[in-house]
């Protein structure tokens, strides 16, 4: 395969120090990065410099650490507001992760704008980390969730929208690029069908912030979260965008330190946004790394990276349709489509695939990938699921099909 990758990947490969190892004796293809990415030494530099060099806490000590540490942590909050190109950096939330942050809206939005008979629109394709948090505060304020289906190819079934979107919707939660399938869909679209209704739209942007240029203000939703561990930056850390008058508006979420204005013995009055919603101690040193990650894909530019990855997945549905045995979810073509994608192998199991693929040096995940409605919807309990990312390279494609192809003669 010829490729037209613009940038250089056998030299990004080599600042991913995991990336030299072996694994059973084979040179690692790590093919798991939709579940977590891997780090360049860049990141993990920029975190042991904050451990041994200015590792204080935030916003409260007058030394000189405290005031670096904050200065740091302050600076990748505006880091991310130019990443998706948010109106101010007061509208970024540091959260553990995407689940955190879907979280944080469901209890504190949705406790105080739902009501008994509001809808809340989801699709069969989300993670349970977009599902979840919706049932439970459905279940707290009698609100009720409707689901958009998806077709054949695994793509959303957007005439429903017409019966699905009314009056009635008051928020619609939708994933960006599905982690299953890696179908990408039209958020931007539906967020304007939504804001027709008078519904607000959630966009979780797990799978699509770390893999191709997001922008709000384009996209034109009101939430967006994302974690930092999928984006080369160390677990822990993660993101909550909203608008500013919608967070505002918004009661705190975890009560603590560093969210409040005035704590009297009966009552408090709190902090404004962001701090309203960072209660206690944030991921400091995680924070600052997660701008350098920031740095780091910008450096390499969030076109070039999604075109990298189409590319990579064209060479994969090709060259996967030659492996007897195999069905694939998700689109057949890269159009609107994502470098992640799910498959069985007839007669084997999912798990006994990837173990099969372990033995050869290749990470893949199998399971049910934390979206257990649409693997009963496709009527298969299990998939192994393959992702690329900026350090893949083609020859990687061909060990995984070279590997199915073993497997599934293995099992014959
Ligand atoms: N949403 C999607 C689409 C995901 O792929 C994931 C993680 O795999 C999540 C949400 C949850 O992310 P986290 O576990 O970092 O909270």
């Amino acid at each position: 395969m010829s490729t037209l990758t613009q940038f250089d990947v056998l030299a990004i490969r080599r600042e991913f120090p995991i990336l030299q190892q072996e694994v059973h004796g084979h040179r690692l293809a790590f093919l798991d990065s939709a579940a977590s990415s891997q780090k360049p030494r860049q990141v993990i530099d920029c975190l042991e410099d904050y451990y041994r060099r200015y590792n204080a806490n935030v916003h409260r000590g007058v030394y000189k650490f405290s005031e670096e540490a904050t200065f740091a942590y302050e600076r990748a909050r505006g880091k991310v507001a130019r990443f998706i190109g948010a109106a101010s950096q007061r509208e970024i939330i540091f959260t553990r992760n995407t689940t955190e942050a879907i979280n944080l809206v469901a209890q504190t939005w949705g406790a105080t704008n739902l009501r008994p008979g509001d809808r809340i629109l989801l699709s069969l394709m989300e993670h349970h980390s977009n599902i979840v948090p919706w049932q439970m505060i459905a279940q707290r304020t009698g609100a009720i969730l409707d689901y958009l289906s998806i077709d054949g190819e695994g793509r959303l079934v957007l005439e429903e929208l017409d019966q699905k979107l009314t009056e009635q919707t008051k928020l619609v939660a939708l994933t960006h690029q599905s982690n299953m399938l890696g179908t990408i869909n039209p958020v931007r679209m539906i967020a304007e069908r939504a804001h027709a209704v008078g519904a607000v739209m959630l966009v979780d942007g797990a799978q699509s912030v770390p893999h191709m240029p997001v922008n709000v203000t384009e996209l034109g939703c009101d939430f967006l979260a994302f974690s930092g561990h999928k984006m080369c930056a160390p677990t822990g850390i993660g993101v909550l965008w909203g608008r500013r008058k919608l967070l505002e508006a918004m009661p705190p979420f975890l009560g603590g330190g560093s969210m409040i204005k005035v704590v009297e013995l009966e009552q408090s009055t709190y902090a404004d946004v962001p701090a309203r919603f960072e209660a206690g101690t944030p991921a400091i040193g995680e924070a600052i790394a997660l701008g350098e990650a920031i740095d780091y894909l910008s450096a390499i530019g969030m076109e070039a990276i999604y075109q990298h990855e189409v590319e990579l997945m064209a060479y994969a549905l090709e060259r996967l349709g030659n492996v007897p045995g195999l069905t694939l979810y998700g689109p057949l073509t890269t159009e609107q489509r994502g470098g992640a994608f799910s498959f069985t192998l007839a007669g084997v199991h999912p798990h006994d695939v990837a173990a099969i693929l372990d033995g050869q040096g290749i990470a893949v995940r199998a399971g049910h990938h934390c979206t257990q409605p649409l693997h009963r919807h496709f009527d298969v309990p299990a998939t192994t699921r393959a992702s690329f990312y900026i350090y893949n390279l083609p020859e990687e494609v061909d060990r995984l099909a070279v590997g199915l192809e073993k497997a599934s003669k293995l099992f014959q």
